[in-house]
């Protein structure tokens, strides 16, 4: 859906002045069409609207003055510097360069009159400015009638080039109507927002009485606007996808109770209230004749893949088959000898696919999925690779969800596109998404959340230890593992270099070889061949190794619930979502559990806040809601912002208001004013939704 309307020709309409080069240099700002000129807000804005006397200036402020220069010089001390002096009749400022050039002290010879935009400071001989922008003026050249915008830019693109075009481009668009009001008016009146051509209008072209600081905490009116837009079009689109994927077909998976009532039986466990709560809802969806598209949310150990195993089964015993696809081999083969003992019992095949199997391996796995003999695939990426083609997906499962791309998620999905028929999908993650992102980002997606944990778990202990005093630690998983417990050790994460991490790894193994002879010690990363990590994983497993030295490849879903203590080294260098997670891999079992943060001084500020919220919270929910507070939602939302047009005004905990605003009237702007509603989703996303569908 480009845009061809009036709204936004592809092309920005200055072409006729715009080269090439020019083209490409707007482009990399992420501006191709004239309506994207609008929508380039400036950063800041700067006041050449007043002069003020130099003995009058406000300290700290960027202000404006005018004067002549009565003395230049180049100064040696402490270093090259150009120095002048400017005299207005009420005070003298000093100017100050550090870098200049030739001509500039050409220009800047006394008796020239110079015009000075900059912070005043207290310097050593008085008021200075330095590197002031600074122009050379005739006596009485007018001031500005409006602030000057500062805008993002690019190399090679000037603020004076890119004002221009900006300034076209609002005529442009104000004679082509373009900037009129897209918006019932209903909705402008009952959310109180001013006008969106005055908006534009005055944050391009502030008048000089403009309060410069609700223009820079953006709470002006005008900001408000803009952001109200901004979100009102996610919602939209949003919604737009919910609907869409509500007129798309898949095949209903009732619930018969054959399969997933003998699973219940079987299972040497109740399911929690809350596992129960959400199978429920998946139930239900798998029933409908629309695809499912759910988030399954719960904090690490919750449960989730019994319920998992579930929906699948709830799928097969409609003779459809499932995949469950996981971002990790570790965590794959977990699934697959967990699901294999509850499934196979009932007779239900299951087959493995993995990137490193061997190719005859494969070659049955895939002729299975192909002929439908098994009903269940479980595997890695390798699940969604152009080889497989399953007989009948009916369900797409995918754990820890955050891990994978959006292009990966849709291609596991079009596996079962075959039929016409989208297959249902279920995606499950425990790294919960905060309210804010989960109204905004993530509304197309339905939510289920598993909110308690199974029973008997036993809270886990979480201590912060300086490295130097290490050896209590060590004394402590000697203590441990001697007393039949088994432990965890995890190696500190380099991000700059896989190769130093396995090399730390590989000398934390020998180490602790030397320094545990009694004890039986394996060691797991990324590096080692699959067979390999597999027999250690089941080693550690069935109680054989009691010390696992790890890298950060244990993060997800392992689970070995006689684990009761955990040691992870630089805990100072790791996300708190990692933390967390890693955290999850004790406390699984009836013993109470310790995890030892070990760090290194000195810590940064961030490094400090992090552990300070790991030690302080259990709770996956307010860690994530903090590290969103840290981290803002770029980085939070890992593979979704590939896909996702990201909010460039709005700030979702700043502007919750505004975001709840957005929501209501979403909905009723596509109840009762669809024509609008497409022209402000024409406006502001043009085509860059298309991936939402994921
Ligand atoms: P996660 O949600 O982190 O994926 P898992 O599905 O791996 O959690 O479950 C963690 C552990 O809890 C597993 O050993 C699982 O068998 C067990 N478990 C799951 N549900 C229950 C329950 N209702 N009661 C007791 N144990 C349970
Ligand atoms: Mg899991």
């Amino acid at each position: 859906m480009k845009a061809n309307s009036t709204d936004s020709p592809t092309v920005p309409v200055a072409t006729g002045f715009v080269s090439k080069v020019m083209q490409e240099k707007l482009a990399r700002l992420g501006i191709v069409n004239e309506f994207d000129l609008v929508l380039h807000l400036p950063l800041r804005h700067e006041d050449e609207t007043h002069l003020y006397p130099i003995n009058d200036v406000p300290a700290g402020a960027n202000v404006q003055v005018e004067g002549v220069i009565i003395h230049s010089e180049i100064m040696y001390r402490p270093r090259r510097q150009l120095v002048c002096q400017v005299e207005d009749g009420s005070g003298i400022l000093f100017m100050r360069f550090l870098n200049f050039y030739g001509s500039q002290v050409k220009a800047y010879s006394v008796g020239t009159r110079v015009r000075l935009l900059g912070e005043t400071r207290p310097g050593f001989f008085g008021p200075e400015m330095v590197h002031p922008k600074c122009r050379v003026v005739s006596e009485g050249v007018p001031l500005a009638d409006a602030l000057t915008p500062i805008y993002p830019t690019t190399a090679g693109l000037s603020q004076e080039a890119i004002r221009k075009l900006i300034r076209q481009a609002l005529v442009h668009g104000d004679q082509a109507d373009s900037l009129a009001e897209v918006l019932p008016v209903e909705i402008i009146e009952h959310h109180q927002l001013q006008g969106f051509r005055d908006s534009v209008m005055f944050l391009h072209q502030p008048p000089p009485d403009a309060s410069v600081i609700l223009l820079q905490e953006r709470t002006h009116p005008a900001w408000r606007r803009i952001k109200f837009d901004e979100l009102l079009a996610q919602q939209l689109s949003m919604r737009l996808h919910f609907q869409q994927r509500r007129s798309r077909s898949a095949p209903a998976l009732p619930e018969k109770n054959k399969l997933t009532r003998s699973l219940l039986h079987s299972l040497p466990f109740e399911l929690t209230d809350a596992q129960k709560k959400v199978f429920a809802e998946i139930s239900e969806d798998l029933a409908a004749v629309h695809p499912m598209q759910r988030l399954l949310q719960g904090d690490v150990g919750s449960g989730k893949t019994v319920v998992a195993a579930l929906a699948a089964l709830q799928a097969i015993e409609n003779g459809y088959q499932a995949a469950i696809m996981a971002p990790t081999e570790i965590l794959a083969e977990q699934h697959y000898q967990k699901l294999s003992g509850w499934l196979a019992p009932m007779g239900i095949k299951i087959a493995w696919l993995s990137g490193s199997q061997k190719k005859q391996q494969r070659q049955v796995a895939l002729a299975d999925i192909a002929a439908g003999n098994a009903m269940l695939a479980i595997g890695t990426h390798a699940l969604f690779q152009e080889q497989v083609e399953f007989d009948q997906l009916g369900l797409a499962i995918i754990d820890e969800q955050h891990r994978f791309g959006v292009h990966q998620r849709l291609a596991l999905r079009m596996k079962g596109a075959k039929t016409g028929a989208v297959p249902h999908q279920l995606m499950m993650s425990a790294t919960p998404i905060p309210r804010t992102l989960a109204m905004s980002y993530y509304a197309d997606l339905d939510v289920s959340v598993i909110d308690e944990l199974p029973p008997g778990r036993t809270q886990v202990v979480t201590k912060l230890v300086a490295d130097i005093r290490r050896d209590e630690v060590v004394a402590r998983v000697r203590e441990s593992c001697h007393t039949g417990k088994q432990a965890y050790w995890v190696c500190p994460l380099i991000e700059e270099s896989e190769a130093l991490q396995l090399k730390t790894a590989l000398e934390t193994y020998e180490t602790l070889t030397l320094t545990f002879p009694d004890l039986k010690i394996g060691l797991v990363h990324g590096r080692l061949p699959p067979q390999e990590k597999s027999a250690v994983m089941e080693a550690f497993k069935q109680g054989v190794i009691q010390l696992l030295v790890a890298t950060t490849v244990i993060e997800v879903g392992v689970d070995v619930p006689n684990a009761s203590l955990m040691v992870i080294e630089h805990a100072e260098r790791m996300g708190l979502s990692q933390l967390h997670q890693l955290r999850g891999r004790v406390g699984r079992g009836a013993e109470a559990s310790v995890c030892i943060l070990l760090y290194q001084k000195p810590l940064s500020a961030t490094a400090r806040e992090r552990l300070r919220i790991i030690f302080e919270q259990t709770d996956g929910f307010e860690i994530a809601r903090q590290d969103l507070r840290l981290r803002g939602p770029g980085e939070f939302l890992g593979a979704r912002q590939s896909g996702v047009p990201m909010l460039r005004f709005a700030d979702l905990e700043q502007d919750a208001d505004l975001l709840a605003a957005a929501r209501t009237a979403a909905e009723e702007i596509l109840r009762n004013h669809p024509a609008s509603a497409q022209r402000h989703l024409q406006r502001w996303l043009g085509g860059k939704s298309e991936y939402l569908r994921v």
